[in-house]
């Protein structure tokens, strides 16, 4: 059975003193009332190692947003793969719509990092997902099979297994606008068969596939219920202990 997982990002939110508070507070709802899913939060840099220490590693997964393209050396300001490893925590997200957009991050650099990423013994959760202009002219599948096969597609079976797929669509990141849950279980259920043709259809059985976009307490039940949708990935309703929890329980 594949993992159902639930996992925010604070994107540059919360500076270290709140990112602690938030955490510890996640941690004891959490523990008092254990998930019925994986769940994960992603930080930056600056709160991993804290974070890291401080949660129970049972319930909750600690990730950072984005790590360095390359391994180490004369990169001033970026974090490396091995750096993030070692603070503790087990993922990293790559390929959000945000670093390739403001920060020109393109398939090549992506699948350096990728690499660099699962060498250092980090998951990914790899994010893919259209533009409204591009949902408008119906690219939709085209884009999601070309930002799979662009950075993810090169890894071995094995390797593969540790890439969770977080669908975005663009349009629906921030606005308050989500994708219905029949949209969004159409480019899953498409998702997975490109999975499926790369490698078969056992790994494409297993592998998580997320929803991320203005998903919240409210309408992440119908989502998660949908068969082709393994949990979210949540922006602005992650910020929140209560908002993320009310997400978590969607799966109980
Ligand atoms: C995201 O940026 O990954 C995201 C899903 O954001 P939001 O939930 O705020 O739309």
């Amino acid at each position: 059975m594949r993992k159902k997982i639930v996992a925010g990002n604070w994107k540059m939110n919360k500076n270290l003193q709140e990112g602690i508070a938030l955490a510890q507070e996640l941690n004891e709802v959490l523990t008092a009332d254990k998930p019925n899913c994986g769940v994960v939060i992603c930080t930056p840099f600056i709160h991993l190692a804290k974070v890291a220490e401080l949660v129970d590693h049972s319930i909750i997964n600690v990730g950072a947003e984005n790590c360095a393209d390359k391994e180490k050396g004369a990169y001033t300001g970026e974090v490396s793969a091995e750096m993030v490893k070692s603070t503790g925590c087990e993922y990293v997200i790559l390929g959000h719509s945000e670093r390739r957009e403001y920060y020109h991050e393109t398939p090549e650099i992506l699948k350096a990092k990728v690499d660099l990423a699962l060498a250092n013994g980090l998951k990914i959760l790899f994010c893919i997902g259209e533009s409204l202009e591009q949902r408008e002219a119906n690219e939709q599948e085209a884009v999601c099979k070309a930002e799979l096969e662009g950075s993810v597609f090169h890894l071995s079976a094995e390797q593969f297994a540790n890439i969770v797929i977080a669908y975005e669509p663009i349009w629906a990141i921030g606005t308050g606008k989500t994708a219905t849950a029949d949209q969004a279980e159409e480019i899953h259920a498409y998702i997975r068969k490109c999975v499926a043709d790369k490698y078969g259809a056992q790994v494409a059985e297993d592998t998580t596939i997320l929803y991320g976009g203005s998903c919240k307490a409210s309408n992440a039940p119908e989502l998660f219920a949908k068969p082709d949708i393994d949990g979210g990935l949540i922006g602005g309703a992650s910020l929140k202990a209560a908002d993320f929890k009310g997400i978590i329980d969607a799966f109980k």
